[in-house]
């Protein structure tokens, strides 16, 4: 299967590249209060280190964006604020921030958009287009019920208010609860605009629905070229939702970043603790940013064909085992010192490719 990505505009949030050739960024939203100076930037660190590129706050008054304001100064990571039908926030938090979500359609008259685009426009900050099925405008409700139409008109719509101002900046989300819903809306209008798509199943629940609700809506979309940012939405996690993007990007061999671990799921055939060893494996390995091949199999029956396309792979057997780098037998070892060599050859193959 052929991958081809789908060509949008380019924007720039707070640094990180989003659309055209840019990687696909992963984003996630604080859930800390906004007020909460120290437990944002608590959580900003974590996310920060778990690997997030980009992340959004809620502000729901001036409260939360004055606070947002010392936030910035002291985040590592590009800031987007979120913000429902208060026009005067968005224009504030424009001042200092990285990007502003925001439905123009819900701020009041022209001139309230007028003000945004403006403020927006100075900084070169982009507006993020949030389109959800559960709060689409009335009046698109009333005409076409609660569906993907009705999602449709309302991102024409206000993309369209964005365009008469002449703000182009813009990237847009069409989400949903529902993963057929989401992969349909995002595909309708793929075609209808050049504007980057930020993908995401809203709601999608906790860590194991929304693991496979994000697995198959985002991994279907991405293997047909759609998707330039991509949140994957947890009640209660945080690293967590990363972890899971960057698996989905991985997994669906849309972008390499970090080790692929192929692991066997043992069977009767097994004579070794592999379940103990795979999981010391990925515990050490997770802080390797190259994409890296790795393979940990419990027998010999798959694991040489397995070795072959492996960078760094090991094969258990009867109390003792193999170390393969790139198909090539470099250690027999007892049992308890595979797993050392193993992780010795992973780093050496790491500093190789660093060196190269
Ligand atoms: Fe079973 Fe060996 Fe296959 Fe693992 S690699 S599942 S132990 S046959």
């Amino acid at each position: 299967m052929a991958y081809t990505r789908f060509k949008t505009k380019q924007i720039n949030v707070g640094g990180v590249l989003v659309g055209g050739d840019a990687p696909i960024s992963t984003q996630s939203m604080l859930f800390s209060k906004t007020r909460d100076i120290k437990g944002c930037l608590d959580q900003l660190n974590r996310l920060y280190f778990a690997g997030a590129d980009i992340v959004r706050l809620a502000c729901l008054d001036m409260a939360d964006a004055r606070a947002l304001k010392e936030i910035k100064a002291q985040s590592p990571l590009p800031l987007i604020v979120d913000i429902h039908f208060n026009y005067k926030l968005a224009v504030f938090c424009a001042e200092f921030i990285d990007g502003v979500r925001i439905n123009p359609g819900n701020i009041g008259s022209k001139d309230n958009i007028k003000e945004v685009v403006k403020a927006c426009k100075e900084r070169k900050i982009p507006i993020r287009i949030g389109i959800n099925h559960g709060s689409i405008e009335k009046q698109f409700a009333d005409r076409y019920g609660y569906g993907i139409e009705a999602m449709l008109a309302s991102a024409q719509y206000n993309i369209k208010l964005l365009e008469d101002f002449d703000f182009t900046d813009i990237k847009i989300s069409m989400k949903t609860s529902d993963t057929q819903k989401t992969i349909e809306a995002y595909e309708r209008l793929r075609p209808l605009v050049s504007y980057p798509f930020h993908l995401g199943v809203t709601e999608a629940g906790t860590k194991f629905h929304s693991t496979i609700k994000s697995s198959i809506a985002l991994g279907n979309l991405l293997l047909k070229g759609i998707g330039d940012t991509m949140r994957v939405s947890m009640t209660g996690e945080l690293e967590e939702e990363i972890r899971v993007a960057k698996a989905i990007l991985q997994d669906s061999g849309v972008q390499k970043s970090g080790i692929n671990i192929i692991s066997c799921p043992t069977c009767g055939r097994i004579q070794s603790d592999l379940v103990k060893a795979i999981k010391i494996v990925e515990e050490k390995v997770k802080h390797i940013k190259e994409p890296l091949n790795i393979s940990v199999m419990g027998c010999v029956v798959n694991a040489l064909g397995e070795a072959k396309g492996a960078d760094v792979a090991i094969a258990f057997g009867k109390g003792q085992g193999l170390v393969i780098r790139h198909g090539e037998v470099v250690a027999k070892l007892k049992e308890n010192e595979l797993v050392d060599r193993f992780l010795q050859e992973v780093e050496d193959e790491v500093r190789v490719r660093k060196e190269a």
